[in-house]
């Protein structure tokens, strides 16, 4: 099924690093052999294919005039160090051992070296500027390449000189060391946090497995009672079912002032100084790279084209929204029957969702058996986009409950995918898909797209079925949205193929897009069977589904926009701004944005850890972004049918085809025929009415 012509160290002088006999990561066709792989094949096979690559980077540094063959030969390099290191990460994540995780650790740091090398490799960068310059316009695929590489050099630092190339990059390891503060901080704060309990009826509304963790933590420590942490899962068990409005509000204060100058362990671990040290080392990696601020650096890598653009829509959006956020919090205080406190939001809210549309998860749980809901997905993906998907036998696996799955489109095998849907000791936790591998067309290498498909669901037992809850078939079917992506991918270079290259505010978009339809009667219908009689969900059951899916919607979108904005806007300045202007920042958009004050102890941006402990600095926006772009294309399936064949074929050409090969707006307008429309994303939330009238 996957047909390889090259593998590892290609084109380069083995002789220089003898191939080590009988490794399985070295073998150079077919699929990674799982079940043949051990802790001990890992580190000489991780060191025989980086010593083989640098030599291939070597000879790629003295080629004068750089051409497609030169380019074809870097992807191979890229996709040689995956062969190996791809099938070590992934048993990692889905098979690990003490000795795998020790052999895993023990190659990331060389693996991550060799990376920041290359990174950080001027000659090349040269190599790349040349053939920028001579690469003809009709070689579109290759010019994309090139633009991304040499943005990627820049961003890197590898165009600057002298004093500012070495400033430039005490500046990233000054910033990844406070940003790793900052996140320890929060963590140790957060752990020390411990509320004891002797009086049953204080605790009462929390959920029975709340309290057993509670109970089983009082007797550790010998106590009586209960002993609650500030573990989010406790948190927000409090913060949704403990009828105490005063541990309500403990918990609020606790939660709201972790790692700050309030609350239950004041200054012991401020982040408060560290935000205004990483906003201003940001500031400056910024200006020497020639951007006015860190928010216009972000961009480089996005698909939104100017800060102007993402304050304007965060705004718009915002204007649109807080309006069904007031009527929403009217609601819920008519309902508590009194004016509501931060602390009561989540606990009146669920108990008017409890009374409208009560469904609990056990009950729709017995409609999802998982086969089902997976024949029902299959056979949504293959009307859709012409494909057919069939179950074949694997060579070899790492766990015997997993599958593998062959992707044809007329006739023609184009990839496969394997499934690994149960939670089991040993696996990491959550949903997610990866590449096994990319596709290729280059000389010497062509190999077609295979996936990894991973879940945690709960196992079948005995003779029942494994049963998901309405909140598991939309995971599925996210995954299997950036499978889609992975599998249909048309472009023949590795790097981007299918989600690669993708702007990260982008690649969100299969994944939501096929989320919708896990809403859609017409395919619950189809997806669930009751697991004894077979019986379909019934419509009154799928009204209620849909009433909760937008319940309160105008609430939970404008805490999200207040994140987002204060993100910017934070990012976005001339100069940046000292810790009184950071909270300054922080009521003006509050003021703007929120419709539930927050009382004056809280201490929010000193938890904030996706914007000051790493990746979505100047990003937050884009779970907004990718959301307005999912709703927009599933509404042009909406206006000609959710199952048209012309549209989907227009999604699977225009979006799911061309990967990272184009600009994500270029492929998002030839889909749409304009650019996206927040409009979808308001319909799709119920917030349609006032914002028209
Ligand atoms: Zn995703």
């Amino acid at each position: 099924m996957t047909s390889t012509t090259a593998g590892p160290g290609t084109g380069t002088d083995d002789r220089r690093t003898a191939e080590p006999t009988d490794n399985p990561l070295l073998e150079s066709v077919g699929l990674p052999r799982f079940d043949a792989i051990r802790p001990e094949h890992v580190e000489p096979a991780v060191r025989h294919v980086l010593a083989a690559q640098r030599a291939a980077i070597a000879e790629a540094e003295a080629v004068d005039a750089p051409d497609v063959g030169w380019l074809e030969n870097l992807e191979r390099v890229h996709d040689a160090i995956g062969r190996v290191w791809g099938p070590i990460a992934h048993l990692n994540a889905v098979a690990s051992t003490p000795a795998l995780r020790d052999a895993y650790n023990a190659c990331l740091p060389l693996v991550t070296e060799f990376h920041t090398e290359v990174g950080q490799n001027r000659a090349l960068y040269e190599r790349f500027l040349r053939l920028d310059e001579t690469l003809p316009a009709e070689r579109r695929v290759e010019r994309e390449l090139v633009r991304q590489t040499l943005r990627d050099f820049r961003l890197g630092g590898v165009a600057l000189e002298g004093e500012d190339r070495a400033r430039y990059r005490e500046v990233m390891q000054k910033l990844a060391a406070l940003q790793a503060t900052f996140e320890q901080n929060l963590m140790d704060a957060t752990d020390a946090f411990e509320h004891h309990e002797t009086r049953a009826e204080q605790l009462a509304g929390l959920p029975e497995e709340t309290l057993e963790r509670a109970r089983a933590a009082a007797a550790e420590k010998g106590l009586d009672g209960w002993l609650l942490k500030l573990d989010p899962p406790t948190y927000l068990a409090v913060m949704t079912h403990a009828r105490s409005e005063a541990l309500r509000k403990l918990y609020y204060e606790a939660w709201t002032t972790r790692a700050s100058d309030r609350g239950p362990s004041a200054g012991r671990w401020d982040n408060g100084p560290l935000i205004t040290e990483i906003l201003a080392l940001r500031h400056e990696s910024a200006k020497l790279l020639g951007f006015k601020n860190y928010a216009e650096l972000s961009l480089a890598t996005k698909m939104a084209g100017s800060v102007d653009e993402v304050i304007g829509f965060l705004r718009d959006l915002a204007r649109r929204s807080k309006p069904y956020a007031e009527r929403n919090l009217a609601e819920l205080g008519e309902h508590a029957g009194r004016r509501l406190e931060p602390w009561d939001i989540a606990f009146y809210s669920e108990r008017l969702r409890e009374q409208r549309f009560a469904l609990s998860d056990e009950e729709l749980r017995r409609y999802f058996p998982l086969p089902k809901v997976l024949a029902g997905l299959f056979s949504l993906a293959e009307n859709l986009f012409g494909i057919e998907i069939a179950r074949k036998p694997a060579e070899s696996v790492w766990h015997p409950s997993v599958e593998y799955y062959e992707v044809r489109r007329r006739g023609v095998v184009t990839g496969g995918f394997f499934t690994d849907l149960y939670a089991r000791p040993q696996k990491r936790g959550g949903a997610w898909m990866d590449g096994c591998r990319d596709r290729a067309r280059l000389s010497r290498l062509r190999q077609d797209p295979v996936a990894y498909l991973v879940c945690n669901f709960a196992p079948p037992t005995g003779d029942t079925p494994s049963l998901l809850t309405h909140g598991e078939v939309v995971t599925l079917f996210h995954e299997f949205g950036h499978g889609l992506h992975h599998l249909l991918t048309e472009v023949d270079y590795p790097s981007l193929a299918g989600i690669n290259g993708v702007a990260w505010d982008a690649v969100e978009l299969p994944s939501q897009f096929l989320e919708n339809y896990a809403w859609r009667p017409e395919v619950l219908k189809t997806i669930s069977g009751e697991y004894r009689t077979g019986e379909p969900l019934p419509d009154e059951k799928i009204e209620k589904l849909n009433g909760s899916r937008t319940f309160m919607e105008g609430l939970a979108t404008v805490r999200q926009l207040e994140f987002a904005l204060f993100d910017f806007l934070l990012h976005s300045r001339d100069a940046p701004p000292d810790l009184a202007g950071v909270y300054a920042l922080l009521d003006d958009v509050r003021r703007e944005v929120a419709v539930v004050k927050p009382p004056e102890y809280n201490r929010f941006p000193c938890t904030f850890s996706h914007i000051f402990g790493g990746g979505y600095a100047a990003g937050y926006y884009s779970y907004k972004w990718a959301e307005v772009l999912a709703a927009d294309a599933f509404a042009a399936f909406e206006e000609t049918g959710v199952l048209d064949a012309a549209t989907a074929e227009r999604f699977r050409r225009e979006i799911l085809a061309v990967g990272g090969s184009r600009p994500a707006l270029d492929a998002f307008v030839a889909f749409r025929g304009r650019e996206p429309d927040i409009d979808a994303l308001l319909r799709q939330a119920g917030m349609v009415e006032t914002a028209a009238a």
